[in-house]
């Protein structure tokens, strides 16, 4: 997480003011105020028509080497639903169609700080995979042949996703 000490519009020195209830650095030149708020994430839920999930295993930093859902960072001007399918395209070649809205959630990261996850199911009727450099390995499987999944937000997501209704 980036901290400043001097103003990124006038370049003065930051100082700590308690401002709407939490201490935040402020400039006390033109007033800027470093918020902080967290990162959008999306998440997708892969279901091919066998109804078998996708996961795939990180290849890179944070929880390297672990089996997850695929996912990432929004980038600006992008509605949430084509940032999840957007990243599914990218990790996995993909294209998905988004079926439901699972959860929103809030998560701590070391390396980002603050997130905001939103995790959607999407369906595949090609469930043809081609990975791209952040992953190890993808693919699909029957619930009950899933690799351990450890990273607490996912697997709360999977555990979500089952309170929906059949597709
Ligand atoms: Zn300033």
């Amino acid at each position: 997480m980036k901290h400043f000490s001097f103003c990124p519009l006038c370049s003065k020195k930051l100082e700590k003011a308690l401002i709407d209830g939490r201490d935040r650095m402020y400039c006390p030149s033109c007033s800027w105020v470093h918020y902080i708020n967290p990162l959008p994430v999306a998440v997708a839920y892969t279901i091919n028509k066998n109804n078998e999930l996708l996961v795939i295993r990180r290849a890179h930093e944070p929880a390297l080497n672990e089996w997850a859902l695929p996912g990432g960072f929004l980038e600006a001007g992008e509605e949430p639903y084509e940032g999840c399918l957007r990243e599914l395209m990218e990790e996995t070649s993909l294209n998905g169609k988004i079926d439901s809205l699972i959860g929103i959630y809030h998560r701590e990261v070391e390396l980002y700080g603050s997130l905001l996850v939103v995790a959607y199911r999407v369906t595949v009727a090609d469930d043809t995979i081609t990975i791209n450099h952040e992953l190890f390995e993808a693919g699909f499987y029957p619930h009950h042949l899933i690799p351990e999944v450890r990273i607490p937000l996912h697997l709360q997501i999977i555990k979500d996703a089952a309170q929906l209704r059949p597709l």
